[in-house]
This record gives C-alpha cells, structure tokens and sequence, in this order.
C-alpha cells in the first residue's frame, strides 16, 4: 500500500470510527484522546477505544483501547500490528503501547497541538518534570513513531488530505470537555 493511501486510511479511522466513539464518550464527560490498532497489511481496524476517564484517571484513550483489545479472546500478535494514536502519546501510554509489543506507532496531533490547540499541557510537563524529556523518540528499540502530519510532507498529492483533516479538526474542535482536576494544574 503506497503511503498516500495508508495515511487516507487512517484518517479514515480517525473520522469513522474514533471519533464517533469520542464523540458520544465526550458527553458522558471523558476526553477526546483516541485509539485503534490496526493490521499491518490491510489497515483493517481490530480495535478502536476512546478515553475513559469517568472509570479511571489512567484510562487514556491508548490505553482503553489497549484494554478492549487485550480483552478479545482470539487476537493477531502485536507486532503485526500498527497502533494509531490520534494525538502524541503521554508517558504512561508510550509506555504501555512498548509494553504491549507494538513496532509501528502514528499519531495525527503532536504534542504541540495537545499543548496550545487542545489546551492539555500536562503531558508535556510530566516527560520535562519526571523524565528532563520532550515527548518521546520517533525511534527507539521498541517502536518507530510516525506523525501523519510530518508524512504528508512527503506525499505527491498532500492537498488532497486536507478537507478530511479539516473535517477532523473541525469535530474535535466542537467537542465540549467537561472539567477535570488533572494533576500538576492547580
Ligand atoms: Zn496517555
């Protein structure tokens, strides 16, 4: 599969089936972060999860997709999977997607994003205050991380994703977040 029509699938993903889930977890009052895990060689999704913090501050969109996941009784290994992230993941879910043996990680939103356009800086703070970090490494031993954003620089047709990314910005734009007490943002 040529790298135009993978990014066209996950953004696929990101707007089929993420964020319908988002959407609805959203007004129970969970958070917008997001998850699927998807077959290397079809891009078919396997799994797709949404925060869900009303049960558990650690349940991060990652890792409550990483939860269904892992509760399948009949599933592909990981490393013949690729997990999509919608933004750049904290350290606990960096964490759990290495521990869970996934290679292939991509992320639409960067840290920035999560930072200044979804107003979330405390993933940020928690690698530069716990780990002197800035967010985690594209490669590292255990996975390589992929920014869509950054591939579409490299794609021969980048302005035809942006009406679906526009959409995705859009939708994520109107969701409406409940107040949380996060730690660090007293
Ligand atoms: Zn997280």
């Amino acid at each position: 599969m040529r790298d135009g029509e993978k990014i066209e699938r996950m953004l696929d993903v990101i707007k089929d089936e993420i964020l319908p889930l988002t959407e609805c977890e959203v007004k129970r009052g969970n958070h917008v972060f997001g998850g699927a895990i998807l077959r290397s060689d079809t891009l078919t999704s396997v799994m797709v999860g949404s925060n869900n913090r009303i049960e558990s501050p650690l349940f991060h969109g990652e890792i409550d997709t990483l939860n269904r996941f892992f509760k399948l009784p009949v599933r592909p290994q990981t490393n013949e999977l690729i997990f999509l992230a919608t933004h750049d993941p904290c350290p606990m879910c960096a964490a759990a997607i290495a521990w869970a043996g996934f290679r292939e990680v991509w992320v639409l939103f960067g840290y920035r994003d999560v930072e200044c356009d979804f107003g979330m800086p405390v993933d940020l703070e928690m690698y530069r205050e716990i780990f002197g970090a800035n967010g985690i490494t594209s490669e590292n031993k255990f996975f390589t991380k992929h920014s869509i954003k950054e591939a579409l620089a490299e794609v021969s047709d980048p302005d035809k994703f942006s009406p679906v990314i526009e959409e995705i910005e859009k939708r994520y734009a109107a969701l409406e977040v409940s107040d949380f007490d996060y730690p660090g943002l007293e």
